[in-house]
């Protein structure tokens, strides 16, 4: 660039070398409403709730005013996209407002997404549509009280500017609402950041960078030390495993996970377009960009999980001094936690405390190979499971509250090998020695009745689009308590309609 302005706030686009963030300013919307706000967020961070409604905080929460001690900044990082290196790629439109200090003595950093031009929105415009931020902030949400680890949403608030996406319903370029999310979570921190020192052979940076993680956020690790760089690797191998097993286990499809988009702190974290298995299918990904290769589909998200973990530790080589043993070390681990973690929650789906032997083991498999063959709604399925655990005696006919899982007649060679595998999964569940009403409450708290449907986030959406925000609201509370029977809700966990079959997520944009 011929004429560099301000290297702390020129937004101009650029490679930053040799710095880890840039200082941005968000650029000011022209009539900021807050559409929604997560009372528990506002708790976490000890904020009021009319605090937040204040106008004051609103123009913080848009971007358009900063409270004393905010330093707005954007991150660099890069990343591996749909597997291969995309060199820098960093906070193109999310602005850090900085870490508030929370009541219970931690730290939380506070983001914006959709704040503005930063030096790394490349040719894009550092904005967010609405459509989008609703789903973020829908999904956030309700990932957490589903009990898997993910960023938060503050709040989400409506700008008054239009953005210009191209949609993939109609493929020409549309004006939308935007919006802007505040995303809450301990470090926004990614694989990508990692990897983009080591690509550049910035190994000093690296190393201020992990030991700046492993003092903040892995204390427990110890000093920074060649040991303790492989005690890290391996603690992300776990973490990335785990989160992997949970989303397998509640039907969560990513969508986008390039390196990028990979915590390193094991959150789940940037929800574009996500989407919810309804029917249990393997191959199924949201992501209309990857369908044809699918390699972010469904079944094939634990494989990726351990394939961005080597990226990461293939980063964190030159911490090792080389030693292939620490990069073989963390990915035994990833798998080792995986298959535990994996047979641990499917056990518990189960209504079983654990996987007894092979037996048990086969069980589990046999369930998911019958549920792959017929279009049927995970979920229902998984729920319905504890009404038939509280049958006196082993059922005898496909029972009626699991063929509410099915999307089309199926036929009687596929209930028949479904009854027999109930009849054997019952009888397994008496050897657990719990009253079947115990077993029953153990299933429904970790069988979601409520999960956020693909099509139930876009009713909310075309709602909202019309005028209408209260069908966010709805939602929001209903995905509070996603393990609750809510009477007067069942919509909400209701199968999805025909006409939202196959529908894709939205675009990440
Ligand atoms: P994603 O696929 O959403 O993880 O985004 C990949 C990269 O593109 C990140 O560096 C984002 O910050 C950037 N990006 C996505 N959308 C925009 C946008 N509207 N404006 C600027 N940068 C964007
Ligand atoms: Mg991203
Ligand atoms: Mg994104």
């Amino acid at each position: 660039d011929s004429t560099p302005g301000d290297p702390l706030t020129d937004s101009r686009s650029r490679q930053v070398s040799g710095a880890l963030w840039s200082r941005v300013q968000p650029t000011p919307v022209s009539a900021p409403r807050l559409v929604a706000f997560s009372p528990e967020v506002a708790r976490l961070l000890g904020l009021d709730e009319d605090a937040l409604r204040s106008e004051a905080w609103v123009r913080v929460l848009a971007g358009n005013a900063l409270e004393p001690g905010m330093v707005p900044y954007a991150a660099n990082y890069g990343g591996h996209q749909f597997g291969h290196w995309a060199g820098q790629l960093g906070d193109g439109r999310a602005i850090g407002l900085g870490e508030l200090r929370t009541p219970d003595g931690g730290l939380l950093e506070l983001q914006l997404k959709g704040a503005g031009r930063t030096p790394y929105s490349r040719r894009a415009d550092g904005r967010a549509v609405l459509r989008s931020s609703i789903r973020e902030f829908l999904c956030s949400e309700a990932m957490h009280h589903l009990g898997v680890p993910t960023t938060r949403a503050l709040s989400l608030v409506a700008t008054g500017d239009s953005v210009v996406r191209d949609m993939f319903y109609d493929g020409h370029p549309q004006d939308e609402p935007g919006a802007i999310v505040c995303r809450v979570a301990p470090s926004f921190l990614r694989f990508g950041n990692f990897e983009l020192c080591t690509s550049r052979g910035d190994v000093a940076l690296l190393k201020q960078l992990t030991d700046y993680t492993l003092t903040q956020f892995f204390p427990e690790l110890g000093a920074p030390s060649k040991d303790t760089y492989a005690a890290f690797f391996q603690e992300v191998a776990r973490r990335t495993a785990r989160l992997m097993a949970q989303w397998q286990a509640v039907g969560f499809v990513h969508g986008v996970m390039n390196t990028d988009n990979m915590s390193i702190l094991g959150l789940t974290i940037d929800y574009g377009p996500y989407g919810w298995v309804d029917d249990f299918d393997p191959n199924w990904t949201p992501n209309t960009t990857d369908a044809e290769h699918g390699r972010y589909r469904y079944g094939n998200q634990p494989a990726i999980g351990m394939w961005n973990v080597e990226r990461l530790g293939v980063a964190l080589m030159p911490l090792f001094e080389g030693d292939e043993t620490l990069l073989h070390a963390g990915m035994l681990e990833y798998q080792r936690t995986l298959n535990a973690e994996m047979l641990a929650r499917y056990a518990a789906k189960l209504g079983l405390s654990s996987l007894e032997d092979e037996a048990d083991v086969e069980r589990v498999n046999a369930c998911l190979a019958w549920l792959g063959e017929e279009e049927t709604d995970m979920t229902l399925f998984f729920r319905g499971l504890s009404r038939v655990v509280l049958s006196p005696t082993a059922p005898d006919a496909f029972p009626d509250v699991l063929r509410e899982a099915f999307y089309k007649p199926v036929s009687e060679p596929h209930l028949a090998r479904g009854l027999q595998w109930l009849t054997s999964w019952w009888q397994r569940t008496r050897r657990e020695g719990v009253e079947p009403a115990e077993l029953a409450r153990r299933m429904d708290a970790v069988n979601p009745k409520y999960v956020l449907r693909n099509y139930l986030a876009q009713e909310a959406i075309d709602a909202a689009h019309a005028g209408d925000d209260s069908k966010v609201h709805l939602l929001l509370d209903v995905m509070r308590r996603p393990f609750d029977e809510q009477p007067g809700r069942e919509t909400y966990a209701a199968r999805r309609p025909d006409w939202a079959r196959s529908k894709p997520g939205c675009s990440a944009l």
